[in-house]
């Protein structure tokens, strides 16, 4: 059993952490500029096969990338995040060679960026009760229907839609699609004003008589429901990392914070001395527990316990680490020109999404009274 990151991973962390460091801006618009970065260096690609034009990491190297942006840029995280785990990984788990000659390397080099359209209005935690339609038409599938709270809405080239071709068979009657931007009747609708991962593009999907050819259907006809579900421990540890990333990221600043105070004279108190302590201690626990869910994963092994484990606790620590640190340093950081109400509101929305940390915790109790 091995409790530290090994040469390579150490290396490697260090590498994601400069480059975040000195390449990655925190601005307020859309990221493109990042993400053209992280694409020059393989990053939109790092967990995927060199054979398929990523650069063959495992995937705890990818979840160190996303802590490391994630620190700098959470924004930047969620959308490389979501482009890599549930974006491209159903191409690459569930793809004919064909589907992936067509778009894998072009995901794998950022040419295309990736999206995953599960939820609706209805169809938040039990995506099984989805209603957008798939009706079979010579060729290929009509879809019809609107998805909602999509990361990189609008801006993403290729969708992992989800669709039900026959609602009487529940979760058996979802089938994924390969959708394209640009098909007729495909539109980013409503943008959500949200209230953290601002500079992340976050609408409605929009679908009026979309014509998706059946060589662009995704896995078997009714498999989707099973595709989605076996995305979303991956796609949680991503989430778990964000918030690893986004907990150090206001514990650093409320150090460096608490320092500067003490040099100018006004030393903290040992009851922030402990807060501080508590919330390390609770950190170094988050970062075991994301870093062995990636672990896990990377053996083959069966890993939705773990991974939700690790994305219930690291994103709620996350919420937890801002929430206090905002108290430590009170209203000058909490202010808006302060960055940890910032992070507070990133670290909230890492609770929401991939599955929201109350189903976090269901899945981990199901294993444990069913298992
Ligand atoms: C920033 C952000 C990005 C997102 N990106 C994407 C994306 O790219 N693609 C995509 O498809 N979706 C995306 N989503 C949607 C996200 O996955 C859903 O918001 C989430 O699954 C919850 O669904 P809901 O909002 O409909 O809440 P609901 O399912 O309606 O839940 C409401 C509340 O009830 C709780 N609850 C629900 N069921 C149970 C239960 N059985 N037991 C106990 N509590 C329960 C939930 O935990 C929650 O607190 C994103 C959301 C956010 C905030």
């Amino acid at each position: 059993m091995n409790f530290v990151l090994s040469d390579y991973h150490a290396a490697k962390k260090e590498e994601f952490r400069r480059f975040a460091e000195t390449e990655i801006d925190r601005g307020e618009h859309y990221p493109r500029e990042n993400l053209q970065k992280a694409a020059a260096r393989g990053y939109m690609g790092l967990p995927l096969p060199r054979e398929w034009g990523g650069q063959g990491e495992d995937f705890l190297t990818y979840t160190l990338l996303i802590e490391e942006l994630s620190r700098v840029c959470a924004s930047t995280g969620a959308i490389l995040a979501v482009h890599t785990s549930v974006g491209t990984f159903p191409l690459l788990y569930f793809g004919t060679d064909l589907q992936k000659k067509r778009y894998l390397a072009g995901l794998a080099h950022g040419e295309l960026l990736g999206a995953f359209a599960l939820t609706e209005a209805g169809a938040g935690s039990d995506a099984a009760a989805l209603n957008t339609g798939a009706k079979a038409v010579n060729g290929g599938y009509l879809l019809n229907g609107c998805k909602l709270f999509i990361t990189s809405g609008g801006e993403a080239d290729l969708y992992t839609v989800f669709a039900t071709v026959d609602r009487r068979r529940g979760h058996k009657g979802i089938s994924a699609f390969l959708v394209e931007k640009g098909l007729p009747g495909l539109t980013a609708g409503k943008s959500e004003k949200k209230m953290g991962l601002n500079r992340s593009s976050t609408t409605e999907i929009r679908m009026e008589d979309v014509h998706v050819p059946a060589s662009n259907r995704l896995g078997q006809e009714g498999a989707g429901f099973h595709i989605a579900m076996s995305l979303l421990d991956g796609g949680r540890i991503g989430i778990a990392a964000q918030g690893l990333g986004l907990a150090r990221a206001a514990l650093d600043y409320t150090t460096a914070y608490l320092k500067e105070q003490e040099i100018s004279g006004q030393k903290p108190g040992q009851s922030a001395a402990f807060t501080l302590a508590d919330l390390a201690t609770r950190l170094e626990a988050a970062r075991l527990l994301v870093y062995r869910a990636a672990a896990v994963k990377e053996s083959g092994k069966k890993c939705s316990r773990e991974a939700s484990m690790a994305k219930y606790y690291a994103t709620d620590l996350a919420v937890a680490v801002a929430t206090r640190c905002i108290d430590l340093c009170g209203i000058p950081a909490a202010g808006s020109a302060g960055p940890l109400a910032g992070y507070f509101c990133d670290a909230k929305a890492t609770q929401i999404y991939e599955g929201t940390n109350q189903i976090q915790r269901i899945v981990v109790a199901r294993e444990l009274l069913n298992g």
